[in-house]
């Protein structure tokens, strides 16, 4: 069963533990193999996607990608790979679009193409996927841990394991060899002292020169590392660097980090412009450096297209019949939602004076006309990546990099919003980790923040990507899980709930368990976020008098 697969860690970054991977029949294990290929295939076909993110496209690039997309067709079809295949030609069929250039339709293309390359990226990874019992198995490659101390070695192994995770503990510089003859691993967690005094970090420096492909090398040093063993260990390739006790849920995120397949969304930007001249060259500047676009004519309806197009920056004009651009500015200014994404006016006046004084309403550059399309092109990417950091850092919490309570809440009330208008099921589930006043008062507040830390990896493993994992409060996390029915809602969480409830977290004198409880409420009718949180807070109430480590659901 699908389910039984540690299927999330797969998600994000092809690994996976299954049973019976070694017995797979014959015609599997091709099957396998072919995956492989086409997988492979569609990750050229991303990188080339996303390296047309990072400047004004050229012909050069872009008869790149369609090849790779041709040959992804390909092997899809030969393959039988029906999913890679429907999404190879519907990027087939956005390129010819992009190639014909047919004006004002060009930006939905690419916005269409961007989703397409997301799915893509998704693709045979995804939890629940017919292609993931074929696919995983032959993308699981282990971790190699190679601690000084074999104990230490030993628990780090379980523990990644308890994550999901395949892994090879090694004592011998000669085991660790053979074993990297046969198999490349994922990663390395490799003790600078390995076998001696500086010798783990020497092994990895022959190590590095002799292959062609880097490995990745997380280091480790039980003493604190001067400044020399640590510049060596990044000459040798290491890519992270832990000391003192090596906690699996921060070797995890590096991992993670390391082998995610890089995922671009591209910018936004809303034009309002009366003039339709002026708006198409603004777009069309924008979409050749594979920006989306939205355009209004008319002011008035600035704030709904806001909501709906959620763009990263704001391109505003000057001088509209209906009001000005520095009032619509205003206008914009005043919600809070807003107040973050950057406002441009793109004009041709010249009068420094009037250009402050359409500043002063909260509007970010200035920009006249006329202007080069690189010169654009160059600040509105400038801006829009600038205010997307700002912004993860407004709606991100910082010890666990989920949503921040605020953010969350936003995100449920926008997704009941779509539920509700396709018609869709929605569920929300709320997590709060038992007895935690008690990890604390016994292990001390740093233990209880690493227990919360791996409780959000854990989460965001084992959920997909379309999901909205938030921390709601200290150790409590709220979950937005669009598309889904409460029954499987609470299958998934269950799930969760039991492999977490099998993490030993390390801690002094002993190592711990912990456990969590759950509510899960589905959205119905008329019902808006607040309720279908106070819905959910009252199902993990009673999971909670129910004697906790458990899930509930919200029973009209
Ligand atoms: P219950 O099973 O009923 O949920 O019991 P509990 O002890 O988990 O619940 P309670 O709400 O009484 O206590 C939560 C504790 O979590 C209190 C607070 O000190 C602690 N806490 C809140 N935020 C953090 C944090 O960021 N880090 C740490 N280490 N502890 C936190
Ligand atoms: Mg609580
Ligand atoms: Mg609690």
């Amino acid at each position: 069963m699908v389910l039984a697969l540690p299927h999330s860690f797969a998600q994000i970054s092809g690994f996976s533990q299954t049973m019976h991977d070694q017995s797979q029949p014959r015609s599997n294990h091709l099957k396998r193999h072919f995956a492989r290929r086409v997988i492979h295939q569609a990750r050229m076909t991303l990188e080339l996607w996303q390296r047309l993110q990072s400047g004004v496209w050229n012909a050069q690039e872009m008869a790149a990608l369609v090849e790779s997309n041709r040959l992804l067709l390909r092997y899809a079809q030969r393959f039988e790979q029906a999913e890679h295949s429907q999404l190879a030609t519907g990027i087939n069929h956005c390129l010819n679009a992009v190639a014909d250039n047919k004006g004002r339709l060009y930006s939905e293309v690419i916005a269409e193409l961007n989703l397409l390359m997301q799915r893509l990226s998704r693709t045979g990874l995804r939890h629940h996927d017919e292609l993931e019992e074929v696919v995983l198995p032959a993308l699981r490659r282990p971790i190699y841990v190679a601690l000084q101390d074999p104990l230490a070695s030993k628990r780090l192994s379980m523990q990644l394991q308890s994550f999901g995770l395949f892994t090879q503990v090694f004592d011998s510089l000669d085991g660790f060899n053979s074993a990297l003859a046969v198999r490349h691993p994922a990663a390395i967690v490799l003790d600078v002292d390995f076998t001696g005094q500086d010798c783990g970090l020497r092994f990895a420096q022959a190590l590095q020169q002799g292959s062609a492909a880097r490995l990745p090398l997380l280091f480790f040093s039980r003493q604190d590392a001067d400044t020399q063993t640590r510049l060596s260990a990044v000459c040798a390739g290491g890519q992270a660097f832990f000391t003192g006790t090596i906690d699996a849920s921060i070797v995890l995120e590096c991992i993670e980090r390391l082998t995610r397949i890089a995922h671009f969304e591209p910018y936004k930007v809303l034009v309002v412009d009366d003039s339709r001249a002026q708006a198409s060259f603004t777009e069309r500047a924008l979409n050749s450096a594979g920006m989306v676009t939205s355009t209004l004519h008319e002011p008035n309806r600035v704030m709904s297209e806001l909501a709906e197009f959620q763009p990263d920056l704001i391109i505003l004009d000057m001088y509209m019949p209906r009001c000005s651009g520095p009032e619509l500015a205003k206008v914009i200014r005043q919600s809070e939602r807003y107040v973050s994404v950057p406002i441009i006016f793109l004009s041709a006046e010249g009068d420094l004076d009037k250009q402050l004084d359409a500043m002063g309403e909260g509007a970010d550059d200035f920009i006249t006309k006329p202007i080069k399309p690189r010169h654009l092109i160059a600040t509105v990417r400038q801006r829009a990546a600038r205010a997307r950091s700002l912004h993860a850092l407004m709606v991100r919490d910082s010890l666990t990099g989920l949503y921040n309570h605020t953010h969350i809440l936003q995100l449920l009330e926008d997704a009941c919003g779509r539920a509700r208008r396709t018609a869709r099921p929605l569920s929300f589930a709320m997590l709060d980790i038992d007895f935690f006043k008690k990890v604390n008062d016994t292990y001390g507040h740093p233990v209880g923040d690493r227990v919360i830390k791996s409780l959000a990896v854990f989460l965001k493993q084992r959920l997909r990507k379309t999901d909205f994992i938030g921390r709601y409060g200290g150790e409590e996390f709220a979950v937005v899980l669009p598309d889904t029915a409460a029954a499987s809602a609470l299958k998934v969480i269950e799930e969760i709930r039991q492999h977490f409830a099998e993490i030993l977290h390390p801690a002094q004198p002993q190592d711990l368990f912990c456990t969590f409880s759950c509510g899960i409420a589905e959205l119905q009718g008329s019902e808006d976020g607040k309720m279908l949180s106070k819905n959910a807070d009252l199902a993990l109430y009673s999971a909670k008098q129910a004697g906790r480590n458990q899930v509930a659901l919200f029973i009209r």
